[in-house]
């Protein structure tokens, strides 16, 4: 019998990802044939978009998918998909396919914050996320870096030559944004200014992340794991260590793609 594939389908408010595995025979009995990213989430040609690239990286068609699983803010909109499901357990099961020893998980994405609690497995035992509000998001660095006229890429290694402290104390991103402002009008170094951003983020998200209970391994996923300087300020503000990978914003998706495995497998019984 030829290996059996699935496609897991993330469809964020900002990004959509998606990733297709295939069935093997090591110990993790799953291997990542494709995956692709495109940066406009829901309500947008993203989704669409996702799913041809991935399925042209690896010369597959939908036909061929065994079971297609999608997750995420706007997992309604994804007509190829056989079954929908909350991208809290996805998470879950993508960060413990990446790091079988997670414990917590912290999920900065695009517009939300989520801090799981995982168990034996993979299994979610509980979370948090942020209310409806973008301090500590993505969106928050993103209109940060705008302000400073940076790219989101550079913010780690600017961060990293901070050598004075500037405290960005609002966490209301329009409050915030009105300080970023007037520490430019002071002269203040941007470097210094993003460095304390990362600081206002890593207060905010370590404040969600007391209320579960942090509990090594701590992995951090979505988008924002990128940014080398939230992660840092994130270990100084937990004290812990938290790891992560190049793979981290694709958590969501690989994860919907191995519970399709598992749903495969309810229908096979
Ligand atoms: P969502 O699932 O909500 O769409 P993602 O987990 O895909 O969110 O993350 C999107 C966020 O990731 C963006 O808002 C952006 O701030 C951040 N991001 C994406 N790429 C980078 C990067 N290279 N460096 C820093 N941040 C990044």
């Amino acid at each position: 019998m030829s290996a059996r594939h699935t496609m897991g389908i993330d469809i964020g408010s900002t990004a959509s990802k998606c990733v297709i595995l295939k069935e093997t025979s090591d110990t993790s009995g799953r291997e990542i044939v494709s995956k692709a990213l495109i940066p406009f989430g829901a309500g947008t040609s993203g989704p669409a978009r996702v799913v041809d690239q991935a399925l042209a990286d690896c010369g597959y068609r939908k036909e061929d998918m065994a079971y297609i699983l999608a997750t995420g803010y706007g997992r309604n909109s994804v007509e190829v998909a056989n079954f929908e499901m909350s991208e809290l357990s996805c998470h879950a099961w993508g960060a413990h396919f990446l790091f079988p020893g997670v414990r917590t998980v912290i999920d900065i994405g695009g517009q939300d914050v989520k801090v799981l609690r995982i168990g034996k497995g993979g299994v979610l035992d509980t979370f948090v996320m942020n209310e409806k509000c973008a301090a500590g998001t993505g969106r928050f660095l993103e209109v940060m870096a705008r302000v400073l006229e940076v790219k989101l890429e550079d913010l780690a290694q600017m961060s990293a030559q901070s050598t004075e402290r500037v405290d960005i104390s609002s966490t209301c991103t329009v409050f915030a944004e009105s300080e970023v402002i007037s520490q430019l009008a002071r002269n203040k170094n941007r470097c210094d200014i993003i460095n304390g951003i990362h600081r206002s983020v890593a207060g905010r998200v370590a404040g969600l992340a007391r209320r579960v209970g942090v509990v090594k391994d701590v992995v951090m996923t979505g988008g924002v794991a990128q940014n080398s300087g939230v992660l840092l300020a994130l270990e100084n503000e937990l004290k812990t260590d938290i790891v992560t990978s190049p793979l981290s914003q694709y958590a969501g998706a690989l994860g919907a793609a191995l519970l399709a495995f598992r749903k495969l497998g309810s229908l096979e019984a």
